[in-house]
């Protein structure tokens, strides 16, 4: 959609469109809104009297309620109802699959295009941040609370401590805040300003954010305890997937977190950039980090952005609007092949990638068939620059010796109970270390749950010690 042209209207069952025309359409959709378009595209929304948006969301936001306040012009509001169940919507509206959640669920969806209820959160959280008084949080407590990692659900329940008085500092091990989300992994659409504009609020109002803590040196657990009332735990530990093949060390193969975020990424000092104008830029991956390696690969200047992708277009796992970007930025893709070497020069630079074509095999347990390499199809694909987008793998995190203590799942994760306390008291622990990885959203409601689970914990140590301070002078002297 055009930022000054008013939001489509529905009118019965269009006819059916290729998949290009619904990629276009999704890029338009997608697009920023101003007051105008923002209207008009709430005004989409039927008011279901059983809406499935909220069923679909992980927070339950109350989608219908806040889109009719959108339509009416609350943009205040509106936005101020989305903060009630979500402590970082600006965020969450970036990298949330809200595809495969609200915007799925939308009754809208099977008849035409579901409301934009990701784009139009943005919209308004963007415009809360311009407008909205200062938050005004309670007084000091006198409470001190230490919080693990520095991701979505950290900053969440951080933001909900400090409203409730709580002198909070949050560390993190990168370079600069924010976690995995400013530092790589399904978030990289995000706007950096975002971050910082959430960061810099939070600092404002009291929040101690310490980057570049080194577990287990700097800092450890039982310090963290000593000098902390209570302390959450909600870092997550990955590592970029490498691709274990001939040429995999060759000049010109890199990871993608490395090309997008080299000023974030760890190790201190910064990576140097990588250099794509005028190159032939390979992407290998199927992701959303795949999709914006292409997509900035072609705005930095690429003389070609090719992604290679083992599986059909069908089952791409990138979101349709960062697939769609890639294509409009000028991306291309080979579908149904798998990397099996790089090529190099003489001087150790690498110069292609020599593929194998799959064909689809027995489904596999989540349902997309099994890439099957079919001998006789070899072939090489020329390249100047290799990105390797592979996903993660969960890595080994230097507290492990400390967290041994705690009790597990049947998994090998943290046992926490319903306000997400670990086996010792005092001790919280939310996201990836309790669920496994999952969408950002889980994260923020992790983080509120743990947020309301320590504020219940510690008001209830203080009661008993006052309870016990009054019932002193019983004791036997
Ligand atoms: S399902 Fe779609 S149309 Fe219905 S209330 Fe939710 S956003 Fe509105």
């Amino acid at each position: 959609m055009n930022a000054s042209q008013p939001a489509p209207v529905s009118t019965g069952s269009p006819p059916p469109r290729s998949r290009v025309e619904r990629l276009a359409e999704l890029l338009e959709i997608h697009g920023p809104f101003d007051a105008e378009t923002a209207r008009a595209e709430a005004a989409r929304c039927l008011q279901c009297p059983e809406a499935f948006c909220v069923s679909g969301c992980p927070l339950g936001s109350r989608i219908p309620e806040w889109l009719a306040l959108t339509a009416e012009g609350h943009f205040l509001e509106a936005a101020a109802l989305i903060q009630a169940d979500n402590n970082l919507p600006e965020i969450c509206a970036g990298p949330c699959p809200s595809e495969d959640l609200c915007q799925s669920a939308c009754v809208l969806a099977s008849r035409d295009q579901p409301v934009a209820i990701a784009a139009l959160a943005r919209f308004l959280q963007e415009f809360a941040l311009r407008h909205a008084p200062p938050v005004a949080d309670a007084p000091p407590n006198g409470l001190r609370v230490a919080v693990l990692g520095s991701g979505p659900g950290a900053l969440a329940c951080a933001d909900e401590l400090v409203r409730h008085g709580y002198a909070v500092t949050v560390y993190d091990t990168w370079a600069v805040p924010a976690g995995f989300l400013a530092n790589g992994g399904p978030a990289l659409a995000l706007e950096e300003s975002l971050i910082q504009q959430r960061l810099e609020q939070l600092r404002h109002r009291g929040v101690v954010l310490v980057s570049g803590a080194r577990w287990g040196e700097t800092h450890t657990l039982q310090t963290l305890r000593e000098q902390f009332d209570a302390v959450y735990l909600a870092f997550g530990a990955q590592q970029a997937r490498s691709l274990s093949i001939p040429g995999a060390t060759l000049r010109g193969v890199g990871q993608a977190l490395s090309f997008l975020l080299p000023h974030l990424t760890q190790p201190a000092p910064p990576l140097a950039p990588i250099e794509v104008r005028g190159r032939r830029v390979v992407v290998i991956g199927g992701g959303d980090t795949a999709m914006d390696c292409l997509r900035r690969a072609r705005e930095a200047g690429a003389a070609r952005a090719l992604g290679l992708y083992r599986r059909e277009e069908a089952h791409l796992p990138a979101a349709p609007r960062e697939y769609a970007a890639a294509r409009a930025a000028g991306a291309s893709f080979l579908w149904q092949v798998q990397p099996v070497a790089f090529t190099g020069s003489p001087a150790g630079a690498v110069t292609g990638v020599r593929c194998v074509r799959t064909r689809p095999g027995a489904a596999e347990p989540d349902g997309r068939p099994e890439p099957v390499p079919v001998p006789g199809t070899e072939f090489t694909v020329p390249a100047d620059v290799v990105l390797l987008a592979l996903g993660f793998d969960p890595a080994p995190h230097p507290l492990a010796r400390e967290l041994a203590r705690l009790a597990r799942s049947s998994e090998g994760r943290l046992r926490v109970d319903e306000h997400l306390m670990t086996s010792e008291p005092g001790l919280f622990a939310g996201g990836e270390l309790v669920r496994g990885p999952g969408p950002v959203v889980e994260d923020v409601r992790d983080g509120r749950r743990a947020a309301e689970g320590i504020h219940r914990h510690l008001f209830q140590r203080r009661v008993n010690e006052l309870a016990a301070s009054e019932t002193d002078h019983l004791a036997p002297g």
